[in-house]
């Protein structure tokens, strides 16, 4: 692939000019927030007229109008789930990333088998349901190359402590071929995700130093071959700091529009990873491009209102604090537990982090925040479980029927983590969170849902719709 296969979708003289206009006034701003009320997204201009906002007035009245859509589309529920590192061992060059190649201070390691088994032993004790393998480039000819990635997978996906097991696996793993992409798909993955890290050629190729991934462009047609490989849910992300927000957000969309354009859905998730402090690695302490607190919470909002049916992933890389208060600006999906060195679960080897978590919370302790907070912890995964992925998801989603299903998956899960892991207080604030959340819903949902917490109550697992 090469720069002229590209160009027809990612323009970034257009992104550049449109930035470079003069910015809306605040009626054109209310009229386009006024179009994001409908839920029909918004298109390029009006993104980028959002991303120009200084005015505090403004600023909260595009935070509002992402409230609404959160809360009309995804209504209380947020999802959960647990990164699983498998290997630090890498051949690239990031130099904002401690598993860097050059990066001499690290233990490196890849985990065996065995021991992958262990930290997904430990997952599913905690009450996981949902994790992300996640791993360096660098798969060792000793473990079979890239088949390592599938005999992790599949390792994975054997275990089964007490009453559970991991019921969906995301992967977010370096670029592949068609054919990789189809063994990946055949070995049932949830999500294939990956991050450009930033759409701007100049800055990718000066912080992208050596190794497969200084190719820029085999890196962001990388889902155009995951999705003629045949997996339709796609994750998008770009790491933030290193170049400036509002022109990755634009890109991105462009990215999206491409992929919308070219297979008939865009992408299932949004990752905004926010580049931390990561050892060895200076860039990562003082970010080229630093995005505040306030902007970031603006790029979360504006993105809710410009894919409103779009699941946005919001990392422990973020401050409890922060991430508590992104949560109903647009975020539908947080890790939660986190660790991002190999083998950090069962902590039998001392393998480095990747960066600086800033939220370190147990699982339980942030899904009894979010019950107090009012939200339903979901650790449902039943779409995946139906096939309902990709254009057949986006199609029952945007006229709104997939709440219809959503809304009794999420409490029935929150009941079967709630009755199998949690300590008294948790499923106390459960049970009034779960007993407020039935009290929406209309007559058919809520018997429907009442059935089958039921099933939870007398002792049935793994019930969905
Ligand atoms: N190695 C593969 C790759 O680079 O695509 C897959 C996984 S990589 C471990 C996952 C992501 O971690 C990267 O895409 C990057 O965005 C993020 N990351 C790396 N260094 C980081 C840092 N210092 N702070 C925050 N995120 C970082
Ligand atoms: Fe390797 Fe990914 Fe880290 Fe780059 S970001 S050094 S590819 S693990």
């Amino acid at each position: 692939m090469s720069e002229s296969d590209t160009q027809s979708w990612l323009n970034p003289g257009a992104v550049a000019a449109i930035l470079a206009a003069p910015p809306a006034d605040p009626i054109q701003i209310r009229a386009i927030l006024q179009k994001a009320r409908a839920l029909a997204g918004l298109d390029f201009q009006e993104v980028a007229a959002l991303s120009r906002i200084s005015d505090p007035e403004l600023v909260q009245e595009l935070f509002a109008t992402a409230r609404e859509v959160k809360e009309t589309i995804y209504g209380r529920r947020m999802v959960l789930f647990a990164p699983l590192y498998i290997s630090n061992v890498c051949g690239n060059e990031c130099t904002y990333c401690a598993f860097s190649r050059s990066n001499k201070g690290i233990a490196r390691h890849a985990l065996s088998m065995d021991e992958i088994q262990r930290e997904t032993a430990q997952l599913i004790e905690q009450g996981q349901k949902r994790l992300l393998l996640v791993a360096g480039e660098g798969y060792p000819a000793s473990k079979g190359g890239f088949q390592y990635v599938l005999d992790s997978i599949a390792a994975v996906y054997d275990v089964t402590r007490h009453h559970g097991n991991i019921r969906r696996l995301n992967v977010n793993v370096a670029p592949l071929s068609v054919d990789e992409f189809k063994q990946l798909r055949d070995a049932s993955i949830g999500t294939y995700q990956l991050f450009q890290e930033t759409y701007h050629r100049p800055t990718y190729a000066a912080v992208h130093l050596g190794g497969k991934k200084a190719d820029f462009d085999w890196r962001v047609t990388a889902m155009d071959r995951a999705m003629a490989a045949g997996i339709d849910d796609v994750g998008l992300g770009v790491l933030f700091g290193l170049y400036d927000w509002r022109f990755e957000l634009l890109s991105l969309l462009q990215h999206n529009a491409h992929l919308e354009e070219s297979f008939g859905v865009g992408c299932h998730t949004i990752s905004v990873p926010r580049m931390e402090p990561a050892e060895n690695a200076p860039l990562a302490a003082t970010p080229p491009a630093r995005v505040s607190d306030e902007d970031f919470k603006k790029l979360i909002a504006i993105l809710r209102v410009a894919v409103p049916y779009t699941g946005i992933i919001l990392s422990t890389r973020e401050s409890a604090e922060m991430r508590r208060s992104c949560y109903d600006l647009g975020v539908s999906q947080i890790s939660a537990g986190s660790r991002t060195n190999p083998g950090g679960y069962s902590a039998g080897t001392d393998a480095t982090a990747q960066f600086q978590l800033g939220d370190h919370r147990s699982l339980e302790e942030i899904v009894r925040d979010l019950a107090t907070m009012g939200y339903i912890p979901s650790f449902c995964t039943a779409c995946y479980r139906l096939g309902r992925t990709g254009k057949d998801f986006m199609d029952l989603a945007k006229p709104g029927l997939i709440k219809r299903k959503c809304d009794p998956n999420a409490v029935t899960t929150f009941l079967e983590y709630l009755t199998d892991y949690a300590c008294e207080e948790t499923r106390a604030a459960g049970e009034v969170a779960i007993e407020a959340e039935l009290g929406k819903m209309d007559a058919k949902v809520r018997a429907n849902a009442e059935r089958m917490l039921n099933n939870i109550r007398i002792g049935k697992r793994d019930v969905f719709c």
